[in-house]
């Protein structure tokens, strides 16, 4: 299938959301379509080589990170806003367009070394992957890249996360 045209068909733009002069790219679409929902998995399990974990960022994120996980036999960790992890575990703070948020990840998810790939549904400023690459490697393990659905190249969202590695199956 041809991955970009599946993603452009099935991604609705949604303007004013979540506030006035924005234009929200809306996945959900492309997850109720049975044929997109699993190319588009299938996708994104082929685009990096072997990893120990596939890290999921809240909550989008978990819907794509999760099958992904299981279609190439790795484990999955969650990232999660602050507060919503019920064991120890270590914080980062990142900026959003109005204020910051924190993102936690189990200080005990990664065994030492481990190969991450993280995936979201959409690097936009890039400001939630940077975290969430810091937060494994605080937890002592390797980060081999980022998948994403969709990248939207104009927040420079790549050069925000820096020498960490995006593959993006759509560009806008
Ligand atoms: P960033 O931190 O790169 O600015 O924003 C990326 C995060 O915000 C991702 O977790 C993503 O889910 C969410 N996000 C930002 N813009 C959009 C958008 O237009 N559509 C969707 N689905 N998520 C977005």
């Amino acid at each position: 299938p041809d991955i970009e045209a599946l993603i452009a068909a099935h991604v609705r733009d949604v303007p004013d959301y979540p506030q006035a002069g924005v234009l929200f790219k809306d996945i959900t679409p492309l997850l109720g379509d049975a044929d997109a929902f699993g190319d588009v998995i299938e996708a994104m399990a082929a685009i990096f080589g072997p990893v120990d974990k596939v890290v999921g960022i809240e909550a989008r994120g978990f819907i794509l990170a999760a099958p992904v996980a299981y279609e190439i036999r790795a484990g999955f960790v969650p990232v999660r806003k602050k507060g919503k992890l019920p064991s120890a575990t270590f914080a980062q703070e990142y900026d959003l367009e109005y204020g910051s948020a924190v993102l936690e990840v189990h200080q005990d998810a990664f065994a030492a070394g481990d190969r991450v790939l993280i995936v979201d549904d959409v690097l936009a400023t890039g400001g939630t992957a940077r975290a969430t690459a810091s937060l494994i490697q605080r937890a002592g393990a390797q980060v081999v890249g980022i998948a994403v659905l969709m990248e939207l190249s104009f927040l420079k969202g790549r050069e925000a996360v820096g020498d960490l590695e995006v593959r993006s199956l759509l560009t806008v």
